[in-house]
């Protein structure tokens, strides 16, 4: 068959509505487009409407059927995820016509691997699918062992997945260890392998040195492009000049105040502690983390986001912080991960907070609250070796007085001194990949001849 050269191809970019989704994939369409592709971010209606505009980006919005209020709004996962679906496939099928009646060619449609419905509405357009896996491969592999059978539920062992380190019940993704919790979300991991045979590509946001095993045994699966760490390029490489910031954030900030306060802070004085954007503790563990870091007696930079504020101890932030503590409802965290008085990150180890403590050479305290979390959490703690975890009780909450020891272990003793060494090599490694002739660099490259030749 003739090799067709596509001038400049054209993806469609199509993350799941969430921010810790929307900001893997938007960085990558960054990368794509530094390099001749044109992108076109594909949103939902609700998230459409809660962004400032932005003109630098092309953007599209198709309804989940939650046009008002987005996830948030949904009664349940379950209906959610089959509304998204229903719905969905729609909205895009109608999107994907009205690109072709302005003769406006879509070359690829890459779209997050929770969403395998976006492949079959792109192979009915003849159009290929580039599966993006947002999370570790040490999760996506747990996750494709159980779709596969090999991995049955309810868990009573521990696992023992390819080169990994054994995860014991507790430290499987939550969807695995608490069969039955969210049947929606559940499905949308275990499903994420359902048609990925039929995806002409497989990109997964993380990088060669740090998940080397899996990625070689994934590499004989799929025809697979690591791709990652997807973080703006001037906090690593430097070679997009402009790609200072994610760009795209759901919540409001507080970044001056934020960077006000930790100028005034001493080099790694600062914990800094945030839970991402979706994850709702309960006062329980609020009350916790508020008076084990009181106790710690350390500055701490805390981010609650609005809708949690009241779930705060009483007169904690007006009695009790005023001098040591800043509580935020949002900031910039990589600004704030980047600044040198920041010290460790205490984290629910969400896979972009991950990703940002490992390329920002900052040592982690990892409270893992759900999904892939605890997963990240032990992958931090033993197998890359960048900090610790504040052990749960037999209720699953973290108590203060194991959040003091924690933080006294990173700010303090010799266990820091080396979970810090650690994250400097690592964030070393994470440049090296996406820097000129690195592993991810190449695995972009390689993607993007392969669109342009339409290979
Ligand atoms: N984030 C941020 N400001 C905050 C808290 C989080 O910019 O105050 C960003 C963070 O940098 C990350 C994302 O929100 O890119 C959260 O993604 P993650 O996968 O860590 O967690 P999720 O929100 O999906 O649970």
């Amino acid at each position: 068959m003739a090799e067709h050269i596509t001038k400049t191809p054209h993806v469609l970019l199509f993350p799941f509505p969430t921010q810790g989704h929307i900001n893997p994939i938007f960085q990558f369409g960054k990368r794509l487009l530094s390099k001749g592709v044109k992108t076109t971010l594909v949103t939902t209606i609700y998230i459409n409407s809660t962004l400032p505009h932005n003109t630098t980006t092309n953007m599209e919005a198709i309804s989940d059927g939650f046009d008002e209020g987005g996830i948030s709004s949904a009664d349940s996962s379950e209906s959610y995820v089959e509304t998204f679906k229903e719905v969905g496939s729609k909205s895009l099928t109608n999107l994907i016509k009205k690109f072709q009646s302005e003769g406006n060619t879509i070359d690829a449609i890459i779209y997050d691997s929770f969403i395998i419905w976006a492949l079959d509405v792109a192979m009915e357009f003849g159009i290929k699918g580039a599966s993006f896996f947002t999370q570790a491969c040490a999760v996506n592999i747990i996750y494709y062992h159980v779709h596969k059978g090999i991995i049955t539920l309810p868990l009573d062992a521990p696992v023992s997945v390819l080169g990994l380190p054994q995860f014991e019940c507790l430290e499987t993704p939550s969807f695995v260890h608490n069969y039955g919790s969210y049947p929606g979300w559940s499905e949308l991991m275990f499903n994420q392998f359902a048609n990925i045979d039929q995806a002409r590509w497989v990109l997964t946001n993380t990088f060669y040195q740090l998940e080397e095993e899996v990625i070689e045994w994934m590499r004989k699966m799929w025809k697979l492009k690591v791709i990652g760490p997807t973080i703006p390029s001037m906090y690593l490489d430097k070679q997009l000049e402009n790609d200072k910031d994610y760009g795209f954030s759901l919540f409001k900030p507080n970044h001056i105040e934020c960077m006000n306060w930790l100028n005034d802070k001493p080099e790694n004085s600062v914990v800094y502690v945030s839970f991402g954007s979706l994850a709702q503790l309960g006062p329980d563990q609020m009350k916790e983390i508020a008076w084990g870091l009181t106790d710690s007696n350390v500055n701490f930079l805390w981010v609650v986001r609005a809708a949690e504020q009241g779930k705060l101890p009483k007169n904690f932030v007006d009695e009790k912080i005023p001098r040591k503590g800043l509580v935020v409802t949002w900031c910039i965290q990589l600004d704030v991960l980047a600044h040198e008085s920041v010290g460790c990150f205490v984290t629910h180890c969400g896979f972009n907070s991950t990703l940002e403590a490992i390329s920002l050479g900052v040592p982690v305290i990892g409270i893992p609250q759900w999904t892939d979390q605890p997963t990240n959490a032990k992958l931090l703690d033993e197998f890359w070796g960048v900090g610790v975890r504040v052990r749960a009780d037999e209720n699953g909450i973290a108590r203060r007085e194991n959040l003091v020891s924690c933080v006294k272990k990173i700010m303090e003793d010799e266990e820091g001194v080396v979970a810090r060494k650690n994250a400097e090599k690592w964030k070393e490694l994470a440049k090296g990949a996406v820097d000129k002739g690195g592993s991810s660099y190449n695995d972009i490259d390689e993607f993007v001849f392969e669109l342009m030749h339409n290979a």
